[in-house]
């Protein structure tokens, strides 16, 4: 089957699903600490919605699905979400986002389902750092939670960390020598005007090219090439079984090569994670839509999906849904 195109030649094959908005951290950046108002239980796309999306997203050229949240890892039954999204025709690869701090349980059931591989979200290596950051976060739940993620086979373990300045960016270095002893990737996010405000300030923004030239210090790095990379650039260093991945939605806007659609756990179908349009899938299923209503609704999303964003370290995106709601 041929992919969809969208007007500006993008192949789209990628759908990021936010399974629930709930999470059992509080990342500074991410949330406020008293949480975020939650999305109510009969408003959160049920398993069969899902999958019912997926299916007909997968009838127009969709191969790849994420499945995120906030903590994915707390939704029930998820290996049953799994393997149901894994069984569909068309569908190439199922991964997941998460901060790790469940893997340690759910990893093997995870894997037998079909999930190929995990995104984990780890922005310190030191205990104390960690849990401050997350605000109450065990920092070896994680790391067993790796460990047992390497073990079910779910490789390579991509690691997430978005320095800020002032809170986690001296362990920048660190973070780059992981790549050294395993074969880990790790993967520096910039730090992005979204979500909880209680931070956010724009000294503690740090551009791709100082996390680079910083992540050099340890020993020169070369570019290498991975297939189906993402926003990704990807290096490493000599002879390491890992590489390091910047992915720079400030400075460098990767929306030319952008191949994905987002669900958010309430059912939005979301052309553009920085742009407020959405097409409400929800309520169009619960009023009774047919496949070809929805696959028309997905149709017209390919076809609004926005050339480019315009967010840079300087501009407000007060407006937007902090990440745990759109599904990051
Ligand atoms: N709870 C899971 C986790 O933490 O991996 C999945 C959801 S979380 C919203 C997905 C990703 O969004 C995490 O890697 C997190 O670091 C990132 N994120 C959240 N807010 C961000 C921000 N303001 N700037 C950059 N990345 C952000
Ligand atoms: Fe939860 Fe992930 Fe947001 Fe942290 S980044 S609060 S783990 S959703």
């Amino acid at each position: 089957m041929s992919l969809i195109k969208d007007k500006y030649e993008r192949a789209i094959d990628y759908l990021r699903i936010s399974i629930i908005d709930r999470c059992n951290l509080r990342c500074i950046y991410c949330m406020p600490s008293d949480g975020i108002k939650p999305i109510e239980h009969k408003n959160i796309l049920s398993y069969e919605e899902i999958i019912r999306i997926v299916r007909i997203a997968a009838g127009l050229g969709v191969r790849k699905i994420r499945l995120t949240g906030g903590e994915p890892l707390i939704r029930k039954n998820l290996p049953y979400l799994i393997s149901s999204i894994n069984n569909i025709q068309g569908i190439e690869d199922v991964s997941l986002t998460t901060n790790g701090l469940l893997l340690q349980k759910y990893a093997r059931e995870l894997a037998a389902a079909g999930l190929r591989r995990v995104n984990v979200s780890l922005d310190s290596l030191l205990p104390e750092r960690y849990r401050e950051i997350t605000r109450g976060g065990n920092i070896n739940d994680v790391l067993n939670g790796i460990k047992e993620a390497e073990n079910a086979g779910l490789i390579p373990v991509k690691i997430n960390m978005v320095p800020i300045r002032g809170f986690n960016d001296d362990e920048i270095e660190e973070f780059a020598l992981l790549t050294i002893k395993k074969q880990y990737h790790v993967r520096f996010i910039e730090f992005m005007p979204i979500g909880s405000r209680e931070i956010w300030n724009e000294e503690k923004y740090i551009s791709t090219q100082e996390i680079k030239e910083r992540a050099s210090a340890v020993a020169p790095l070369m570019p290498v090439k991975i297939r189906k990379s993402g926003p990704a650039r990807y290096f490493r260093f000599d002879g390491a079984p890992g590489v390091i991945g910047f992915i720079s939605p400030i400075t460098h806007h990767f929306c030319d090569t952008c191949n994905r659609l987002r669900i958010t756990s309430d059912g939005k179908l979301r052309p553009c994670l920085f742009s407020e349009t959405e097409i409400d899938l929800r309520s169009a299923m619960r009023c009774g839509a047919s496949d070809e209503e929805i696959e028309r609704l997905f149709r017209l999303s390919i076809e609004i999906k926005p050339e480019g964003h315009s967010i840079n370290h300087e501009k407000s995106f007060a407006h937007l849904k902090p990440m745990s709601k759109i599904g990051g």
